[in-house]
């Protein structure tokens, strides 16, 4: 045990990671700091916070502690004739003979991924593909060659940076072991995303996702429903789902958008330039934006912001990370959004469906 009390100091974790990549038994690994963009008006994630480049010999080492705490584990499970095996005693007898990892975090996010089969890992933080390619490619040879076991490791992408991004490049970092790209979308309406500061384009967003699919990326793409408001739902579900169909990524996931308050959008509300819509009125604007889609993908409900019941009390849509399997499903979904708005009596004062 003196080895691995010298050998594993404490290592990064950022704040974020999307839900679907592994819930607590995913190993999270910093490799920038916050948001080299960090201006869009609707987020507060990393407001307060610098980006920065982490070297990748930080991240390394880094790699390193983990794999300390992972032998120091295993080395304790074959003493005590678990075979390896690193369960509820292990962990124990581990932290009796180490309590200083007691109070760790990173510590026991090793301790959840190495019991669940250490499958799966994701580089934080916003944009890791903003990375020099070398050094990313560094990095991820590095993590693959410690922890074989990995099935799938994944991360946040822009689609500015990724339309930036030579093919080739891209293709390199994919064979290097970054297996799926999470990219935030929001919208696919140029009008929106501009008022929105977010950074790019649609044009952008159909090179970027168009690219990390050529390059073998699985890509999952983020959109926002309620961004444009009453003013500009019909453009954003339209052109959002335009977008979407130019991509084809493998799975699209619905975030609706909320109200962090001291935003600048939460100052747009104030000021009267921004009405948001009702949860019928989103219902309204999804279904438009499910009528228009027609690729091939899976379409996801998985977070908790995706509040619409049935009629029963519960939650509308399955928030499994696999989703709705699009065109198959596409029916049932429109069956649940239409029952939903059945549900509702008159369309609120202000809104037209067109
Ligand atoms: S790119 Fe993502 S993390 Fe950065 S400011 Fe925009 S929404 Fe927030």
């Amino acid at each position: 045990m003196a080895g691995i009390e010298k050998e594993a100091k404490d290592f990064e974790i950022g704040m974020y990671r999307p839900p679907s990549e592994g819930g607590s038994s995913s190993l999270l690994l910093r490799v920038t700091r916050n948001c080299p963009w960090n201006r869009c008006e609707f987020c507060v994630m990393y407001k307060t916070e610098k980006f920065e480049v982490r070297s990748a010999e930080d991240v390394k080492k880094d790699i390193d502690a983990v794999d300390a705490i992972c032998r120091g584990l295993i080395t304790l499970s074959w003493k005590l004739g678990h075979q390896g095996d690193v369960n509820r005693e292990v962990a124990i007898r581990f932290l009796e003979r180490t309590p200083e990892f007691s109070d760790r975090h990173s510590f026991f996010m090793v301790l959840n991924w190495l019991s669940s089969g250490a499958k799966t890992a994701f580089l934080q933080d916003a944009n890791s593909l903003i990375l020099k390619t070398d050094h990313l490619v560094e990095i991820l040879q590095y993590l693959r060659r410690k922890f074989p076991s990995l099935e799938r490791v994944t991360s946040y992408a822009r689609s500015r940076t990724l339309a930036r991004k030579p093919p080739e490049d891209l293709k390199n970092i994919h064979e290097a072991g970054l297996d799926r790209l999470h990219v935030g979308l929001e919208t696919g309406d140029d009008e929106l995303l501009s008022l929105v500061r977010k950074g790019c384009t649609a044009e952008d967003h159909v090179r970027g996702g168009q690219k990390a699919v050529a390059a073998g990326f699985q890509l999952s793409e983020y959109w926002m429903p309620g961004l444009g408001g009453k003013e500009m739902w019909e453009n954003h579900a339209r052109n959002t789902a335009r977008v979407l169909n130019e991509i084809n990524p493998h799975y699209i996931r619905s975030r609706p958008f909320n109200l962090p308050p001291g935003t600048p959008m939460a100052e747009r509300l104030q000021r009267g330039q921004l009405t948001l819509l009702s949860p019928r009125e989103q219902l309204l604007e999804l279904k438009l934006m499910m009528e228009s889609l027609t690729f091939t993908s899976r379409v996801c409900f998985d977070h908790a912001g995706n509040y619409w019941r049935n009629k029963r009390g519960g939650l509308l849509f399955s928030q499994s990370y696999e989703g709705y399997r699009f065109p198959e499903q596409k029916p049932h979904v429109l069956d649940l959004i239409e029952e939903d708005i059945s549900l509702a009596q008159v369309p609120p004062m202000g809104f037209v469906m067109r």
